[in-house]
């Protein structure tokens, strides 16, 4: 039976967007998961509904982002083989694209998917195969992996990893390949300095570097993450709003923050009295992408993370958005993508002034 949809709901859909900051194991459709989890005889709990409490924050739940964090167990039990990891991201992109997504970037930390005695490079390849099997029947999308190396792994692992990615840069490919590296998992304790030579392989090898920082440690990890790690874009990045400084930073060096407004709310990244920094961001004029983290485990997609700005921006101004995010999509720096026609006709990116040790 055709959902009803309302006419607001249908013209957000229709926005051409652009999707940069989504993983696959927090997006996997609830209905694959089921599937594949049925299937295998591997569900905890005998229903649907009861499935969904287990991958969905509940409002009910206490919310910090270790309780986010803990969403993520159970779908690592069916991403532990191949197939089944082509199968995950096929759907996540036809879900994505259903919601107008044109240029799309998911990401993935290859080395939580290796239990079961993949290799970090089958374990990326599978992501790639699915990307391009759902890419295929859509030619007006653009599609790349961001390759992610986990904070609690260590630097020596992150090294490893960003190797693994180099090795699949989408340049050295003819269908979609790695087109970013970024660094994720708990903030505290793991500071983004500490991984600052995973980050020179990976953008010596030609990768568009993206940072989790500044969402539940303050502006001093993303000031790291720019100054120590070389940060195209930051993923988060909530509290920039407190460094006035830093918001200087990020708008002269046209440095994207990736903004997932319903997640930060989730993980109290942004407290519920206050208003999200993505309408700081773009006072500023700082570039944000609005994205949607995790569709599964936050319960939202692009069409409700585009509704949540309408209060306070037009149609138009969301429109603006993802054409000036689609010039810093990684997928677009790639020269074998750039001959495509995509649907967002945004500008190429900027060539970025030379950059200083000391920004502040
Ligand atoms: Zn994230």
């Amino acid at each position: 039976m055709p959902t009803r949809r309302s006419p607001r709901e249908r013209e957000i859909r229709a926005i051409p967007k652009v999707e940069l900051h989504q993983h696959v194991d927090g997006s996997i459709p609830l209905r694959t998961s089921w599937s594949l989890m049925t299937r295998h005889g591997l569900n905890p709990v005998p229903t649907l509904r009861e499935m969904r409490r287990l991958l969905q924050v509940q409002a009910d739940e206490s919310g910090s982002l270790l309780d986010y964090l803990d969403k993520f167990h159970f779908p690592l039990w069916i991403t532990q083989f191949y197939e089944n990891i082509q199968r995950v991201t096929r759907d996540i992109v036809e879900e994505a694209y259903g919601h107008g997504v044109r240029i799309l970037e998911l990401r993935y930390s290859p080395a939580i998917h290796t239990f079961a005695g993949l290799s970090l490079r089958q374990a990326i390849r599978a992501v790639l195969s699915g990307m391009n099997g759902a890419a295929r029947r859509h030619p007006d999308l653009e599609v790349g992996l961001i390759v992610i190396s986990m904070r609690q792994h260590g630097p020596h692992i992150a090294k490893i990893v960003a190797r693994q990615a180099i090795a699949e840069a989408q340049h050295l490919h003819e269908r979609t390949g790695v087109v970013g590296f970024d660094l994720a998992g708990a903030e505290r304790g793991s500071p983004p300095g500490l991984f600052r030579e995973a980050y020179e392989i990976a953008r010596k090898g030609g990768l568009g570097v993206t940072v989790h920082a500044g969402e539940d440690e303050g502006p001093d990890r993303i000031w790291e993450a720019i100054d120590s790690l070389g940060a195209d874009r930051i993923g988060h990045g909530c509290a920039a709003v407190l460094d006035r400084a830093l918001l200087r930073r990020l708008a002269r060096d046209r440095l994207l923050v990736e903004c997932c407004i319903t997640s930060n709310r989730q993980t109290r990244a942004v407290r519920p009295e206050d208003v999200h920094p993505i309408f700081t961001f773009l006072e500023k004029g700082i570039p944000v992408a609005v994205c949607t983290d995790n569709t599964t485990v936050s319960g939202t997609d692009q069409t409700r993370e585009n509704a949540l700005l309408l209060e306070r921006l037009s149609l138009s101004g969301i429109e603006a958005i993802h054409r000036e995010a689609a010039a810093h999509s990684f997928v677009r720096r790639v020269p074998a993508f750039t001959e495509r026609r995509g649907q967002i006709a945004g500008r190429p990116a900027r060539p970025r002034p030379p950059r200083r040790r000391s920004g502040r």
